[in-house]
């Protein structure tokens, strides 16, 4: 091919394109959307009359748990324990693209529901691998750069970009929750980056949202991990998350609720620690859900 004909396909292909992208700016300023979004929303309303069918109590609202890890683990323990109290969940565990909840169309399904009555509670846990102190090597974030550090490599700035674009997400769900009066709870490291930031102030003071922080050893588990659940919602209803759980004074020594010394999650460990200790997924789940029905 010369030259020429190769100069000539890519200007029509930039016309196609600016084309399609007028028609997607103009759809969107008509709140139209596309075939795809519209399948993802359907599928998601038939996913949500799926998870109705099965409830046996409660049954016209839908328990939701976001971020939630494959294989039932982290928060997905928390949506286990609503299934068994015979509660319809819908775990956003991005196994398939209507249960990705960084999809746009998502997020604004799920906020609709939200505002039209139909999520009794809201249970969410943000990936923490940019965020948290302990596990950042190098340091991508500081308290006074709590968005990120300049001068990032390549890698690390699209592991912050991921990491913000996931915190705000979570944020926008917790002000949101508030103002639908939807019961809602996040967790993440006690030590996390997101917890510095002044849009998170702004929301606990906006959102009167209730902060506790507690290490998961009280619960159990060999390790310290300190631990921070935030929760709006239902007045004064949400300061449960303050009694949840205690702190452990020794990190480096013998543990004030095990009686023995503190396993460091390295390795292999790292992964096993990220899971809640049983009694920690029941408490959350019962809370929250004993705060929906308030
Ligand atoms: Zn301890």
């Amino acid at each position: 091919m010369g030259p020429g004909r190769r100069r000539k396909g890519f200007v029509l292909r930039t016309s196609n394109d600016a084309r399609a992208e007028r028609r997607r700016q103009m759809g969107q300023r008509r709140g139209r959307i596309s075939a795809a979004q519209l399948r993802t929303k359907l599928r998601l309303t038939q996913l949500r009359r799926h998870a109705l069918a099965e409830a046996t109590v409660d049954t016209q609202r839908v328990y939701v748990t976001l971020w939630t890890a494959p294989h039932d683990e982290q928060g997905g323990k928390v949506g286990a324990r609503w299934k068994a109290r015979g509660l319809a969940v819908l775990q956003f565990d991005k196994s398939e693209p209507a249960l990705d909840i960084m999809n746009p169309i998502v997020i604004s399904t799920l906020r609709s529901w939200m505002a039209r009555g139909l999520v009794a509670a809201l249970f969410e846990s943000p990936m923490c691998t940019s965020w948290s102190v302990a596990s950042c090597r190098p340091n991508l974030r500081s308290n006074a750069c709590p968005w990120g550090l300049s001068d990032l490599t390549r890698k690390c700035q699209a592991k912050v970009d991921l990491g913000n674009q996931e915190g705000r997400i979570a944020l926008g769900f917790l002000e949101h929750s508030y103002q639908c009066d939807v019961p809602a709870a996040l967790e993440h490291p006690g030590g996390s980056y997101l917890l510095k930031t002044d849009e998170f102030s702004n929301m606990q003071q906006t959102c009167d949202a209730a902060l506790g922080k507690f290490n998961q050893c009280c619960f159990g588990a060999k390790w310290w991990n300190p631990t921070a659940l935030v929760s709006v919602g239902s007045g004064a209803g949400n300061q449960w998350v303050c009694s949840l759980g205690k702190q452990c004074s020794r990190q480096d020594g013998v543990c004030d609720f095990t009686g023995l010394p503190h396993v460091k999650a390295k390795g292999r460990l790292c992964e096993l620690s990220s899971i809640y200790p049983p009694s920690m997924s029941r408490k959350i789940a019962d809370r929250l859900a004993a705060q929906a029905v308030m």
